[in-house]
């Protein structure tokens, strides 16, 4: 598809709450979307056109549950790394301590047999 700016218009894809998963396209040259903006138009191509019909609202409502599951599984993952991260150096940490600990009991079962 062309735009008025007689580039071809990418295809992208909305997550917006009122258009899940509807593809649309818009100019390569919109606002926003790249700095080489050579239409006419001050501030880019306002070029827009949707690929397909509008969703029916059962898909759109399954479409914004299954978006916000992966939001909050994402969340969750990036708090888990993070959490084993601080395991990772509480671990290391207490093997430091363990190690330390070893060596004392050494040197002191030196001064027993002595
Ligand atoms: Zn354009």
């Amino acid at each position: 598809m062309l735009c008025r700016c007689r580039v071809k218009a990418a295809r992208w894809i909305s997550w917006s709450v009122d258009n899940p998963g509807q593809w649309y396209f818009k100019c390569r040259n919109a606002r926003g979307l790249t700095a080489r903006v050579f239409c006419a138009q001050e501030g880019g191509c306002d070029f827009f056109a949707w690929h397909d019909g509008p969703t029916s609202s059962f898909l759109r409502k399954v479409l914004n549950d299954l978006r916000d599951v992966v939001v909050s599984l994402r969340m969750e993952k990036a708090y888990r790394v993070k959490e084993i991260e601080e395991c990772r150096a509480k671990v290391e940490e207490q093997r430091h301590e363990v190690d330390s600990v070893r060596r004392e009991l050494a040197s002191a079962q030196e001064l027993v047999c002595e």
